[in-house]
């Protein structure tokens, strides 16, 4: 079993940043307003994160740990729709296959918290206010094949912090914070998305950027688009979020770099951070194990809204 879980592993742990996106998933997912998130040598010695949501019980503390343990698909029409962030219920079970693992957490009125460790699954009481922290630390520490692959402190750091910079972007209504060897590199309290956007990009991006917000249908796209004048773009200032979720989907870059053709002649990288909304029967994003590529059920209309509303943002007066 320890053996499916570290072949498992090998397509959710890729490397740190990849623990991370899971872990502040379901910290995400659990309905926390508050996630810190602290690293150790670029997440490879240490990823804690601390959240103030609804926590797990007790008796299924050691579920949390199972592979195919989910509280989050209650029917198939559930697996369909995918309502949450995390669905398949292997991520956690594939990491502590991988790393040294303990879960902290406190469910909503227990009387105290329990921790179990990923080692021998044991339980004990625990000192925990509200929530959970999830603790994976020395990753690869057993599968050393794979931590030969793992590159400097600074690109693992650089990854995570990537990842920290999507979760933050796409939930504004939560605050965040993220620590490196123990300086803190971010802090974002809870804002308007527009303030986190520039909390993340900088003002200097906001100030050369275009508003977008477009709606067609069940279609909507809200956001901000560069400016030519924006010259410090580079080629991961591009966020596009369908329905919450960062994704890097061809469908969709094509349609902005289209609407981009006229203006930056292709000379240089647009920066945008792009919300995409539309109805989640419209949209799979169970395509891919690492849910970066989406399917568009009528993917004809959603390229021609996203360039049209684009077009149309970045042609407004002053532009
Ligand atoms: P999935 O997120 O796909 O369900 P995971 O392996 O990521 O699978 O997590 C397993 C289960 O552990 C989740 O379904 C959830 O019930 C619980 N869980 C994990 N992290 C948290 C958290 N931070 N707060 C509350 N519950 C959590
Ligand atoms: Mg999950």
């Amino acid at each position: 079993d320890l053996l499916v879980n570290q072949i498992a592993a090998g397509e959710v742990v890729e490397r740190p940043a990849s623990v991370l996106k899971e872990v502040l998933e379901n910290a995400v997912d659990a309905g926390s307003r508050a996630i810190e998130v602290q690293l150790e040598q670029g997440g490879v010695r240490r990823i804690r994160v601390a959240d103030d949501g609804c926590g797990i019980e007790r008796e299924d503390l050691a579920l949390a740990l199972e592979r195919h343990a989910t509280s989050k698909i209650a029917s198939l029409d559930d697996l369909e729709r995918v309502g949450t962030m995390g669905f398949r219920g292997e991520a956690l079970a594939a990491i502590a296959a991988v790393a040294r693992t303990s879960i902290t957490s406190r469910a909503t009125g227990a009387a105290h918290a329990w921790r179990i460790d990923g080692d021998d699954r044991s339980l004990a009481p625990a000192a925990l206010n509200h929530g959970t922290v999830v603790d994976v630390a020395d990753l690869y520490y057993n599968t050393p094949a794979r931590r030969k692959f793992l590159k400097s402190e600074g690109t693992e750091f650089a990854h995570c912090d990537e990842m920290f910079r999507r979760v933050a972007l796409a939930r504004p209504d939560i605050a965040l914070q993220l620590a490196h060897n123990g300086r803190v590199s971010h802090r974002l309290p809870v804002a308007t998305p527009l303030a986190r956007v520039a909390a993340l990009m900088g003002d200097d991006f906001v100030a050369h950027a275009r508003e977008v917000e477009a709606e067609s249908g069940v279609l909507r796209l809200t956001g901000l688009a560069s400016l030519p004048a924006y010259s410090r773009a580079s080629r991961d200032a591009q966020y596009f979020f369908v329905n919450g979720r960062f994704v890097r989907d061809k469908l969709l870059t094509h349609a902005v770099r289209q609407a981009y053709a006229d203006i930056l002649h292709g000379a240089r990288h647009p920066a945008y951070v792009l919300f995409l909304t539309l109805d989640p029967a419209g949209v799979d994003v169970n395509v891919h194990p690492a849910k970066i590529e989406v399917r568009f059920r009528d993917s004809r209309a959603v390229h021609q809204f996203v360039f049209h509303a684009l077009t149309r943002a970045l042609a407004e007066s002053g532009a």
